[in-house]
């Protein structure tokens, strides 16, 4: 039996740590989380009062926190986990956190003579809920091997990007692309609307259509255009826009290391962070865009 240890029970690890408490293998599983409701929220898992506790005696420790921050704290803080944990205890971050973090803790792992792979992952609280996740990695294919197991429990999908941090560049640059696409969608949806379209023809019109895209096609942002998505239950629930914010922040931060031009991404952020500001929309889902383009919208929300 596998003793895991899993740190940030929020909307994403929630679920991946139900989903490993679950699972056949049945992996003794111990968790924490800074707020003490949440660890009593994954059936059959032993919880921990604190960070040192979970870490001592555990085969794999995986962690699903907000920001590269948090991860820095937790791993490298004072009574972290690097304090504490174990010789040969395999080290799994999922949380999406800017590459620079990443390669930190790694190599700081690494001086420990442990292996740690970054593993963002992609496919949202759904994808969490259902163990559909894709985990995009970063770290060496000998940890990858040992992880995978893991990953498979969890997710559908694993992809190797490269080196520490390299799953995080994967990962950013998706979503960059992502926030690109969901406020050309909410652009294009409101333009039609404003000129006497019905939202629901036209998106069923774009999507059969060059202008077809994954926003549009599995997530809609009008309301009432498609049933089970965040824009048909007032924008609760899903990849919150403070999230998708601090993940664009990641691209810019990433693009200016590298020299590069995001011309599309830069707009996409303000857009985002006027949004955010403007309709007090950070803990909406990231499709609530749609209300930047078309505010009389709000009412209908409450
Ligand atoms: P969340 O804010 O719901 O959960 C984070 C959890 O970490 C919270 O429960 C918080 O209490 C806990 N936490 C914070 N600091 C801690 C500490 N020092 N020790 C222990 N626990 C601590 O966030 P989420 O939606 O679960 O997202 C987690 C990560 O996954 C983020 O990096 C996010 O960008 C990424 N992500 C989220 C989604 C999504 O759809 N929500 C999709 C893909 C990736």
């Amino acid at each position: 039996m596998t003793r895991i240890g899993f740190i940030g029970l929020g909307n994403m690890g929630g679920h991946m740590a139900r989903n490993l408490a679950a699972a056949d293998a049945g992996h003794a599983l111990t968790v924490f989380d800074v707020a003490p409701a949440l660890m009593e929220t994954v059936p059959g898992a032993r919880t921990a009062s604190s960070i040192a506790e979970l870490s001592g005696a555990q085969d794999v420790i995986i962690s699903m926190l907000p920001a590269g921050v948090h991860v820095r704290e937790v791993y490298l803080g004072a009574q972290g986990v690097l304090e504490n944990v174990a010789d040969g205890t395999l080290l799994i971050d999922c949380s999406t956190i800017d590459p620079e973090s990443a390669r930190t803790v790694a190599s700081a792992a690494a001086g420990r003579g442990l292996a740690m792979i970054d593993a963002p992952v992609s496919g949202g609280t759904a994808g969490a809920e259902a163990g559909t996740l894709t985990f995009i990695v970063g770290g060496s294919a000998d940890a990858l091997t040992s992880a995978r197991p893991y990953l498979e429990v969890m997710g559908a999908n694993v992809y190797h990007a490269g080196d520490s941090g390299a799953g995080q560049i994967a990962k950013i640059c998706n979503n960059m692309l992502l926030a690109i696409h969901m406020a050309g969608t909410a652009e294009a949806l409101a333009l039609g609307v404003e000129n006497g379209l019905d939202p629901t023809v036209l998106s069923e019109i774009m999507k059969q259509s060059s202008g077809g895209n994954w926003s549009l096609n599995v997530y809609n942002p009008y309301p009432g255009v498609m049933d089970g998505v965040p824009a048909s239950r007032g924008y609760e629930g899903g990849f919150l826009t403070d999230l998708m914010t601090k993940d664009l922040g990641l691209a810019m931060d990433t693009a200016e290391g590298s020299r590069s031009s995001v011309p599309m991404g830069a707009l996409a952020k303000n857009l985002y962070r006027i949004h955010q500001q403007q309709n007090d929309a950070g803990r909406l889902d990231f499709s609530s865009i749609q209300l930047l383009y078309r505010p009389a919208l709000k009412t209908d929300q409450g």
